[in-house]
């Protein structure tokens, strides 16, 4: 462990610079004190904002406001947002840029997640949580100018608000309420009934995510247009999100046979019943639900629509080029690192070997893989495998991560632990 630990300071130092890495323990605990005490404020103020409402909605948001802030401290707590100074301090510089914006500007609190989804969104009391992990599919600095102003134009907007506003007064609909009722009632077509209830209050919602995603694009372009970044990359970032969760670099059994150094008689341990099912279309739809980017409408709709506003043609701006380049290049790394650090270690896994398909000799991912591959033997002793190996699903994974886990599935402990064995060896100096 200790050996590790070394290794991650010596990483660190090859791709920071010194003054700016601050190694975690003591900054992270004061950090995490704050944070935590901010959020407890802000959520005491919500609460409180809560008795001002009507007596029958008093409680739906009572209890919202309570759910909303619990989990953002949960993040906190669970090491989720974490202090990535060099990457906050890039991201602020750019947000003031949006002079136009200025006390909305201003007043954002800029937080990295550690999350794996290629995401940003806003919080209600005016965060906007960026995950580390986004940069790795964006080209440029006008790119993520992009993703800010967009994420600030959500927060001009007030959405998040709404969307709570929203949601108390379809839970607080006489007529929607006495419909639900009514549904008791009936013992025929009950399920039939109470689902196009449930689906006309999703519709509804989705109507309103549409709608502020809209709203949202065509406030950024208005926030950019008076900076000197390109609007046109707005459209181009939309095109990137239209496609990134299509997995661009996928491991086939020839890369895990290089990757683990694997005989090939061990080519049996690839099959499982799921693979055969396995179809491309929609192969990652199902991804989009969370994502407070890329939802609805489609990003092709979205392109259409800022295209039509759009009009402002000037050359990609960049304030700090080799920043930008720098933290994208150990996007990936942290990625890997992210994942361990939240104890992933069958994303971290993958992870280390997507980025060893590419970069072989990486001695970072290469250790990585190693420390994966020894959490996932203390899991096979103590009967947790499975809650980081889990079943291959052809509708949940693609089929380069049906690959990774039916093999993972299908090994047996003595193998595990050569696999271990080899890549421990491997990494030997
Ligand atoms: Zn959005």
């Amino acid at each position: 462990m200790k050996q590790f630990f070394c290794f991650f300071i010596f990483f660190y130092s090859l791709s920071r610079s010194q003054d700016i890495y601050r190694p975690t323990d003591t900054a992270n605990y004061i950090y995490k004190k704050d944070l935590i005490s901010k959020l407890q404020e802000d959520k005491k103020a919500f609460v409180q904002s809560a008795r001002l409402q009507p007596s029958d909605k008093r409680k739906i948001y009572n209890n919202l406001y309570n759910s909303i802030f619990d989990s953002l401290i949960r993040d906190v707590n669970n090491n989720e947002i974490y202090i990535y100074p060099k990457l906050e301090d890039y991201i602020r510089s750019i947000v003031s840029e949006f002079s136009s914006y200025g006390d909305n500007a201003k007043r954002l609190k800029i937080l990295i997640s550690r999350d794996e989804t290629k995401n940003a969104y806003m919080t209600m009391n005016g965060m906007l949580i960026f995950n580390q992990n986004f940069l790795t599919i964006l080209e440029n600095e006008n790119q993520l100018a992009a993703v800010l102003a967009h994420e600030l134009g959500h927060n001009v907007l007030a959405h998040s608000k709404n969307k709570v506003d929203k949601y108390v007064q379809i839970s607080t609909d006489d007529e929607l309420i006495s419909e639900a009722k009514q549904i008791k009632k009936h013992k025929f077509n009950k399920n039939k009934e109470a689902e196009s209830l449930l689906k006309s209050l999703v519709y509804d919602n989705q109507k309103k995510n549409r709608e502020d995603e809209i709203e949202a694009d065509k406030k950024s372009l208005e926030i950019i247009k008076q900076t000197k970044y390109s609007t046109s990359e707005i459209l181009r970032l939309l095109k990137i999100l239209e496609t990134s969760d299509i997995e661009k670099d996928s491991l086939t059994t020839e890369d895990f046979h290089k990757i683990l150094s694997l005989e090939s008689a061990d080519a049996r341990l690839f099959s499982g019943d799921n693979l055969s099912e396995y179809t491309s279309i929609d192969e990652n739809f199902f991804k989009w639900n969370i994502d407070s980017l890329k939802t609805h409408p489609s990003c092709e709709e979205r392109i259409n629509i800022v295209k039509n506003l759009e009009g402002n043609q000037n050359q990609v701006f960049e304030k700090n080029n080799l920043i930008f380049q720098e933290l994208k290049q150990a996007a990936e790394l942290e990625n890997i690192q992210n994942a361990y650090l939240l104890k992933n270690y069958g994303r971290s896994l993958y992870f280390s070997m997507l980025y060893l398909k590419k970069h072989p000799n990486d001695r970072f991912a290469a250790n990585m893989l190693s420390e994966n591959l020894k959490q996932l033997k203390t899991a096979r002793e103590s009967k947790n495998y499975g809650k980081y190996i889990i079943f291959p699903n052809p509708k949940e994974h693609s089929k380069s991560e049906q690959l990774f886990y039916t093999f993972f599935d299908n090994i047996s402990n003595a193998y595990l632990d050569k696999l271990v064995i080899q890549a421990k060896q491997k990494n030997k100096p």
